[in-house]
């Protein structure tokens, strides 16, 4: 079978989409679930009990991610220096290769995917050329396919025990790649001009900053889109106590 990543012909492993140290937040301690959530309406949110996989990638190709994936989990678990600014979290000293392509990986891997619940990642040209980035471990600027991190603490409890359905959305008239993963939105910028959305940087720097914006007027529209997208659906009353269709 052919390996989407360096498409020699291998033997394929079991892949995750999303890298699994994700979902740990996501599992209820007992017993070990999560909630799957679409914003299409009439899709019943999936209880899950682990992340989700396909044969996708050769052992070269998946040892290559797991080297991201590995140190991005010890930035989540422990190892992260943040620093508190109005509006804003900071996390500092990032290794900038590492944790760009750990993010551009997930983007790739979305779009490569060939499970439902990645089917509206439509990347159209980019896929190929996301695809070779990540081969090729050039990560680029902070611009290309930058992925702006959103957390909204009035719904925290909820996100992090959800994994949406990642989709294509419009904003400030940019194209967007948009995941919740560990409780948090991560927005990608399909485009390769800068958006205008904050009076500071909102990617991962080459310097090693990574800002994660904290909801605030500037965001609340688009949180708002989110919820009413979420809410029309019908899907929240399943999870969420006292939510009404
Ligand atoms: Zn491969």
């Amino acid at each position: 079978m052919k390996c989407a990543l360096c498409l020699r012909d291998e033997k394929l492993r079991k892949s995750h989409i999303i890298p699994e140290f994700f979902y740990k937040n996501l599992y209820d301690k007992n017993p070990k679930r999560y909630f799957s959530v679409s914003s299409e309406p009439g899709k019943r949110p999936n209880i899950r009990q682990s992340g989700i996989w396909e044969y996708l990638l050769c052992e070269k190709c998946e040892n290559k991610l797991s080297r991201w994936e590995t140190y991005a989990a010890r930035l989540f678990e422990q190892e992260a220096v943040i620093i508190e600014k109005p509006g804003r979290l900071e996390c500092h000293y990032i290794n900038y290769p590492m944790f760009k392509l750990l993010q551009l990986s997930v983007l790739w891997r979305a779009g490569a995917s060939k499970r439902p619940e990645f089917q509206d990642i439509n990347l159209g040209p980019h896929q190929e050329r996301l695809r070779k980035i990540v081969f090729q471990e050039q990560p680029g600027s902070p611009e290309k396919y930058g992925c702006w991190l959103l957390l909204c603490p009035s719904f925290k409890n909820e996100l992090q025990r959800m994994m949406l359905s990642p989709d294509m959305v419009k904003v400030n008239g940019h194209r967007v790649a948009h995941f919740l993963i560990g409780g948090i939105f991560w927005n990608y910028f399909v485009s390769s001009h800068r958006p205008e959305i904050a009076d500071y940087d909102i990617f991962l720097s080459q310097k090693g900053v990574l800002p994660i914006t904290v909801e605030n007027e500037i965001t609340s529209e688009y949180l708002i889109n989110e919820s009413i997208r979420f809410k029309k659906s019908g899907n929240l009353k399943h999870i969420v106590p006292g939510e009404k269709a």
